[in-house]
């Protein structure tokens, strides 16, 4: 009677059947919840056994879908390095509020098409209103803020220099680069994230018009060496048009020095995007949004909600006040999309997805729930963590290399300064299964990286980091 129908039945079964595989759901992630801290943060992955066991679906007979489940949680949990553990110090990958996943099966539920506005009133409105605020507590006019949830801070930064190359040349958008009287250069950090050179290939730039300006070594890009290699390049017949400071480096979480940045586009005419993909999200505590001063003044912004906002992959977003510039960009008409309506932007005509899920909701519903304050206090607590881990660290005799606000610790060990060593330290700590770390170059120099980012991770977390590596040395 309430068996759980096979076939094509099962796209849609009855309410009962339905409600007994929610719950089966809801308690397995309840019991995930439960005993993550408990496990390996991740743990060696044997790549034939996971194949085989993959491949061991043919999908020539119907499954129990409690069966299925079981199997796919068993898969994700022996072989995923578990970004949700409280000792994740690794990349930008967070742990998810509860309410992002709510937020997440609630999109994925009414699976509102975010093309055109007609469709998806709710969906498009919701992630306006969070530009919005976003762009408001980044220092943008509210009612000026323009821009589109993305796939990622890598699409966000490919719009960042379509709108800078549609601005800068007019006849870019219809003719193409060629029109162009000469070879169009842009600028990042040695340090910035190398989605540039894909996006430098992908947009026809080609990866030598990026040129990566080297660092001090404070590891923020040096400003007196970006202004000569403009005038360089310049002299040379290229055409320099875009500078691009890094809020929160991907190695080191360091923060351009974006006045001083934004002070030489002034004054050369050059456009500015600043790329907040992590730190940005700074902007939400006021004891550290003076750390992104300056970044009021891009002509874009990247900042990713999956990162330090803690949201499920994946939402990144785009903004700027250029609301023209953008439907410059993406314009396009078609016979078969629904007419525009007054006053509301088409999501399709002003970025670069054309279908796409509602990847607001999640962000929406964790703020709404937390608050901005409540937001602000996580942030805080991050950074108060990883000063007590630079505390700890230094007093065991590691060497901090890198400052910054952001909760981003790069640490070295004095008595060996090799890639090697380094390299080897990280293994060991990932292999004990106490943490995950990595190694880093950073301006060339090995190093070691922990990041603060899951809103699990507490102070008896750090203070175990804290043994691992330095177990890991002895
Ligand atoms: C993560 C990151 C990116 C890329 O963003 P995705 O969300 O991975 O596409 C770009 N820039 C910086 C500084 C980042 O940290």
């Amino acid at each position: 009677m309430d068996q759980f129908p096979a076939g094509r039945a099962s796209f849609d079964p009855a309410p009962p059947v339905a409600e007994r595989l929610w719950r089966h759901v809801i308690d397995l992630l309840e019991s995930e919840r439960a005993e993550i801290a408990g496990r390996d943060v991740s743990a060696p992955v044997d790549v034939r056994r996971l194949r085989a066991a993959i491949g061991a679906y043919d999908f020539g007979r119907p499954e129990r879908p409690d069966d299925v489940i079981e199997d796919v949680a068993e898969l994700l949990r022996a072989a995923t390095v578990h970004t949700t553990h409280p000792r994740y110090f690794g990349l930008f990958n967070p742990t998810p509020t509860l309410l992002g996943v709510v937020g997440e099966t609630l999109a994925a539920a009414f699976n509102p098409q975010l093309a055109g506005w007609s469709h998806a009133p709710a969906a498009a409105e919701i992630e306006a209103h969070l530009l919005r605020f976003l762009g408001g507590r980044l220092g943008y006019p509210p009612g000026k803020v323009a821009g589109s949830f993305t796939s990622g801070g890598a699409e966000a930064n490919l719009t960042g220099v379509l709108l800078a190359l549609t601005r800068t040349w007019p006849r870019y958008g219809a003719e193409g680069l060629r029109a162009l009287p000469g070879r169009p250069v842009m600028y990042a950090s040695a340090e910035s994230h190398l989605a540039w050179l894909k996006i430098a290939h992908a947009t026809g730039l080609g990866r030598d018009a990026v040129k990566l300006v080297p660092t001090g070594p404070d590891l923020r890009l040096d400003v007196e060496r970006l202004a000569h290699q403009i005038a360089a390049d310049q002299a040379d017949g290229d055409l320099p048009f875009l500078v691009v400071g890094t809020a929160g480096t991907t190695g080191a979480g360091v923060i351009d020095p974006l006045p001083e940045l934004a002070d030489l586009c002034a004054d050369l005419g050059l456009r500015f995007h600043v790329d907040a993909a992590y730190g940005g999200a700074a902007a939400l505590s006021d004891r550290l949004r003076p750390a992104l001063a300056g970044i009021e003044r891009a002509d874009s912004i990247t900042l990713d909600a999956h990162k330090w906002l803690s949201v499920p992959m994946g939402a990144g977003a785009l903004l700027s006040t250029d609301a023209e510039g953008l439907a410059e960009a993406f314009r396009v008409t078609t016979s078969y999309m629904p007419d525009d309506v007054p006053d509301t932007v088409d999501p399709y005509t002003s970025s670069h997805q054309w279908s796409r899920r509602f990847m607001g909701l999640k962000l929406f519903l964790s703020l709404a729930v937390a608050g901005r304050a409540g937001y602000a206090e996580q942030l805080d607590h991050d950074a108060d963590l990883a000063d007590d881990l630079r505390d700890r660290l230094a007093a065991t005799g590691w060497t901090i290399v890198n400052d910054t606000p952001l909760p981003v610790v790069c640490f070295t060990d004095p008595g060996d300064g090799t890639w090697e060593h380094h390299d080897a330290l990280a293994q060991r700590v990932v292999g004990s299964g106490r943490a995950w770390i990595s190694p880093v170059r950073l301006d060339g120099r090995a190093a070691l990286r922990a990041c603060v980012i899951s809103h699990r991770t507490t102070p008896a977390d750090i203070e175990e980091l804290v043994q691992a590596v330095n177990d890991a040395r002895k």
